[in-house]
């Protein structure tokens, strides 16, 4: 993802070198360690005990949402709920056809492809995981001109597990060749306390329950946006205070980093002042929302919507973003008259016209 924009916001669910390092440390090994997601980690289980119960390997998956939610994470589980090797590649770094029929001729039976930002691989590297998924067979080309042979190898029996931001930029090729499909959300206020309070124990820092409850509430119910906010608040309360993370010593912190009640930080205020100083309160398409900030419209759609979609602060609609009365309220900003037809509260009573704004397209 491009994270140009994002990369100094704390609040940021895309990875950082810092998480990078920690990552490994912080990541629940089994199923039974991992918090939240209950339905999607029933399945998944019933998935891995079927096929542990034939002996076969998993059936390909794919992991969807927004980041920082455990796509990365759940792939370590299965593979270690499967005692099976995992390895881990994302679409962009599989350049050529080559790159992809050197690491599938190298799996062994039962082991696990990980492809994060599976969305942006290649036409020609997809075209070559078509019949590798389906038939674990890969069809290459031997010698140049009209010397060329088509050959066919036989693989292993693999599994691929997929993971994508961005549902809608999948081909239907592609989307179809995975056999299970889970959507993973927001995660609730108490699964990210729980996440808290395992994180802080691994890091070794003394944490009272309010201090992870004020973390958690302005973790964007994303595991990853708590344990930086985690590992902010620690230095904060080594530095300012006695080393202990209270209810205190974490909103102080937390306000220093100037995030607000919800999670909200700079960029999401700017993009939703945008929308409504700029814009009449939308609808107006993201491009247009993010060249009026300077701010890439990647970062906006994979970091900065799938949030305010959630607390009801920006609906999406085919042409183009809008603010709620609720984004309106959070900001302190009056309600226009001509954005409020009826009575307050009431998003869907929005009158959507008034704006010149391009609509782009509406994903998934
Ligand atoms: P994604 O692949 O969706 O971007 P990751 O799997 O890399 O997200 O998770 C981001 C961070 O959050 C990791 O440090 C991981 O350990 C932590 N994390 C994610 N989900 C959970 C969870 N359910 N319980 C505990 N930690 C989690």
């Amino acid at each position: 993802m491009n994270d140009k924009a994002s990369s100094n916001r704390h609040i940021s669910p895309a990875k950082k070198r810092e998480d990078g390092r920690l990552d490994g440390l912080m990541r629940p090994q089994q199923l039974a360690e991992f918090t939240g997601q209950e339905r999607l980690k029933a399945n998944l289980a019933i998935l891995i005990e079927a096929a542990k119960g034939r002996q076969e390997p998993l059936d390909h998956i794919l992991f969807h949402g927004p980041p920082g939610l455990g796509k990365t994470t759940l792939a370590h589980v299965v593979a270690n709920e499967m005692n099976v090797n995992i390895r881990i590649t994302a679409g962009p770094a599989i350049e050529r056809a080559g790159d992809l029929a050197a690491i599938l001729t190298n799996m062994r039976a039962g082991d696990i492809l990980f492809i994060d930002e599976v969305h942006r691989l290649g036409r020609a590297v997809e075209e070559i995981l078509y019949p590798a998924m389906e038939d674990f067979v890969l069809d290459i080309v031997v010698g140049k001109g009209p010397g060329a042979k088509n050959v066919r190898l036989k693989l292993p029996k693999f599994t691929i597990i997929g993971a994508t931001t961005r549902l809608a930029l999948l081909t239907a090729p592609l989307r179809a060749r995975f056999g299970a499909l889970y959507r993973m959300d927001f995660y609730e206020q108490d699964a990210i306390e729980t996440i808290v309070m395992r994180g802080a124990s691994i890091l070794q820092v003394p944490i009272e329950p309010t201090g992870a409850t004020e973390i958690a509430r302005r973790s964007r119910g994303t595991p990853r946006v708590a344990l930086r906010l985690l590992r902010r608040v620690r230095d904060f309360v080594e530095v300012r205070a006695q080393g202990e993370i209270t209810g205190e010593t974490a909103v102080a912190a937390l306000n220093l980093l100037e995030i607000d009640q919800l999670g909200l930080d700079d960029l999401d205020r700017r993009v939703l002042r945008a929308i409504i100083e700029k814009f009449g309160g939308g609808p107006v398409g993201l491009d247009t929302i993010g060249a009026s900030i300077s701010e890439e419209s990647d970062t906006i759609m994979d970091v900065v919507e799938p949030y305010l979609l959630q607390l009801g602060f920006l609906e999406r609609t085919a042409r183009g973003r809008m603010a709620t009365p609720h984004a309106y309220r959070h900001l302190n900003l009056p309600l226009p008259q001509h954005v409020l037809v009826g009575k307050p509260n009431q998003p869907s009573l929005f009158n959507a016209s008034g704006s010149d704004a391009e609509g782009d397209e509406v994903e998934e």
